[in-house]
């Protein structure tokens, strides 16, 4: 077993955005990002301090609204409005979940979409989804750098994505497609999901159950990306795989921390260069 190491490959990432920024900057374009964060959630805040820290880190302006829990929609959506306008802001991400009393889609709508470095704006779905894209989302996005990175060639593959989210695992089917994978998207209602799973040469945990994916769900040599972000019993962060049990059948896989979290962030870096260089006329 080999492990991917998702901090050195997003290291790489961010190393070339970083070198394509300071070519922006001597033509006078400074790269912005705002992030919005809502409420107080703990690891939002997380993920929000992290995304300042790849800002920094590549060269961007990060610009940070962090607002009151009882922050109204129609408040947000003034803000995102008024970011939509900043000609100083390249890229608008708005950290999720938003507090019940917002509707997500209403906010994620209003983001216009040659900024939406998320790419969750349905324009943006849309464009993913006939294969003509300026954004991938950050995460399905990550895993293919990942799978990259082993030298795998997903081309006729067996694929198997374990959860069929918006943000991680139906975008994530989509890009395992663009690559000629065969693809199977599983979910709470699959039925025998070990059968299936056990046939993967690539397979995508994106469940949210800590441990979920045991050894018997997976096929001896397959590559196994762990995209699930949970805490165990005892408060640590796990993924979805119980990693113990599955390196010893797996050829590649990714550990959590340190895998699948870094690429995430520095995939957003890579968004919001290239919304800036498409707001600037740049190819
Ligand atoms: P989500 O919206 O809760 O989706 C979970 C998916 O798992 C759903 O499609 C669900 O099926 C499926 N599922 C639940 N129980 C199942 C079961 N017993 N068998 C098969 N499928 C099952 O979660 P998400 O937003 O996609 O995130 C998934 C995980 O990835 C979470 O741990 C999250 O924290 C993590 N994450 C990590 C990153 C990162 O940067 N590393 C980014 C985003 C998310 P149904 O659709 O039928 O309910």
């Amino acid at each position: 077993m080999k492990l991917i190491d998702g901090k050195a490959v997003s290291a790489d990432v961010k190393a070339s955005v970083a070198q394509e920024n300071a070519k922006l900057r001597e033509q006078g374009i400074n790269v912005g990002l705002a992030v919005v964060i809502v409420g107080n959630n703990p690891a939002s805040r997380v993920y929000v301090n992290n995304k300042k820290k790849a800002c920094a880190e590549v060269g961007f302006e990060s610009f940070e609204y962090a607002l009151p829990e009882e922050t109204t929609q129609e408040e947000l959506i003034t803000l995102v409005k008024k970011l939509n306008d900043d000609r100083s802001v390249n890229g608008i991400l708005v950290q999720l979940p938003l507090p019940s009393h917002i509707d997500e889609n209403a906010i994620i709508n209003t983001i216009f979409p040659e900024k939406d470095v998320d790419a969750f704006h349905p324009e943006n779905v849309g464009h993913i989804m006939i294969g003509d894209y300026a954004f991938l989302p950050c995460t399905p996005a990550g895993v293919m750098e990942l799978i990259h990175s082993t030298g795998t060639d997903v081309c006729g593959k067996n694929c198997v994505v374990i959860g069929r989210s918006n943000i991680v695992g139906k975008p994530m089917a989509m890009l395992l497609l663009h690559e000629h994978g065969t693809v199977t998207i599983t979910h709470s209602r699959t039925k025998n999901l070990a059968d299936i799973t056990s046939k993967a040469d690539i397979l995508v945990a994106a469940v949210g159950k800590a441990g979920f994916v045991t050894a018997d769900m997976v096929k001896e040599g397959a590559v196994v990306i762990d995209v699930g972000m949970n805490r165990n019993a005892e408060g640590k962060l796990c993924g979805d795989v119980d990693f113990a049990a599955c390196c010893e059948k797996a050829s590649y896989i990714t550990p959590v921390p340190g895998g699948v979290g870094p690429m995430t962030i520095a995939m957003l870096m890579k968004n919001t260069l290239t919304a800036a260089k498409l707001q600037n006329g740049i190819k």
